[in-house]
């Protein structure tokens, strides 16, 4: 990877100009996929690496939806990660592809019928409202559909360049029927069911790494034959009653650096032996960080760094694609989330060699 490094003067002209190419669309839209079945444009797309060498990013103005004064859910990040990747030359617009709303049949892959529809008819029960944490509007519906589809195509996208990113996402407290937590769809898991039923995957292995356990994707998961879920969280720490990953490894507050990567490095290599995916999601929430205000966990951002790179080296090394999701980050200062969320996508583009 060549960091060509933006002039400081130019940065809102960068800015505007990933607004841009995100509306545009750019060269992604050459891959279609519908409800009824891919669209991809022949054997162009079999060398789109070769061609574009690009790693492909799904963002949309819309993540950073606007909340409430003083709400501490930090929104402003979505925009912040699109704009310090292009600022800081680890990206170029033309990384950047615009998701589209997911449809309801397709969020109804990972999520109840019912549930589904309450939430795009606006008619959810305020009880379940409240255990979403966000005022419900129609804006807030299709942010959510927007970030699911950009995981969707992000995945399909990942089966050709190895890896590919949503700037927002990790939505993993939604389960089949109910939201909580700030999540009221789970993007990976309509995206994995997504790949599995059109056979564009088979086994796949979701790597939740959030300091919060991923409870919606298990929830949505448990005992299903071909989606295995892995989570690794703080004991006691949001969600207080856990779901049943195929893998949950809960550990005691104040983890280190050293106590967190010894533990992944024992268990993430012999689930690939064990699994064998041909498809891997990561959760790559950077709530594991010690400078957060909801983790419980005291990994530094070296530490979250090498976390990383254990998982796309490990995924790489077993030729298994796959997709980003952000996850959460509640640090005090955004910088330290940013920063860390950055150094995510700088490690993917090192290992998968963009
Ligand atoms: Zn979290």
């Amino acid at each position: 990877m060549v960091y060509k490094g933006y002039p400081r003067h130019a940065r809102s002209d960068q800015s505007s100009r990933l607004s841009q190419c995100t509306k545009n669309s750019g060269i992604w839209q050459q891959e279609k996929y519908s409800s009824t079945g891919f669209q991809f444009a022949g054997e162009s797309l079999s060398s789109f690496k070769i061609m574009t060498n690009l790693l492909p990013i799904a963002h949309h103005d819309a993540y950073a939806h606007p909340l409430p004064p003083r709400h501490r859910f930090p929104m402003v990040k979505y925009e912040l990660i699109a704009e310090q990747l292009v600022y800081e030359g680890i990206v170029k617009p033309d990384n950047f592809f615009q998701p589209d709303l997911a449809t309801r049949e397709t969020i109804g892959l990972a999520h109840d019928m019912d549930y589904v529809d309450a939430l795009l008819e606006l008619r959810l029960p305020p009880q379940m409202v409240r255990r979403i944490g966000f005022p419900m509007t129609r804006s807030l519906v299709e942010r959510e559909q927007l970030l699911v589809d950009g995981t969707l195509q992000a995945a399909v996208k990942a089966l050709i360049t190895g890896v590919a990113f949503n700037t927002a996402g990790g939505t993993h407290h939604a389960g089949r029927n109910f939201g909580e937590g700030f999540c009221l769809f789970n993007d990976q898991a309509v995206a994995a069911a997504y790949l599995n039923q059109r056979g564009l995957a088979k086994k796949i292995l979701i790597i939740d790494l959030d300091v919060h356990q991923g409870n919606g994707t298990a929830h949505i998961f448990e005992g299903h034959p071909e989606i295995r879920t892995f989570s690794i969280h703080a004991e006691r720490n949001f969600p207080f009653k856990k779901e049943k990953s195929h893998v949950d490894i809960a550990l005691p507050d104040g983890i280190d650096d050293m106590q967190y990567l010894e533990t992944l490095t024992q268990h993430l290599p012999s689930l690939f032996e064990e699994i064998r995916p041909d498809f891997a999601f990561y959760q790559s929430g950077v709530d594991v960080l010690n400078t957060d205000r909801l983790g419980k966990f005291c990994l530094t951002g070296q530490g979250c760094r090498r976390r990383d790179e254990l998982v796309f080296q490990t995924c790489k090394e077993y030729g298994v694609p796959v997709q980003v999701s952000m996850g959460g980050g509640y640090s005090i200062h955004v910088k330290d989330i940013v920063n860390a969320h950055v150094a995510t996508y700088r490690s993917a583009i090192d290992i998968f060699e963009f």
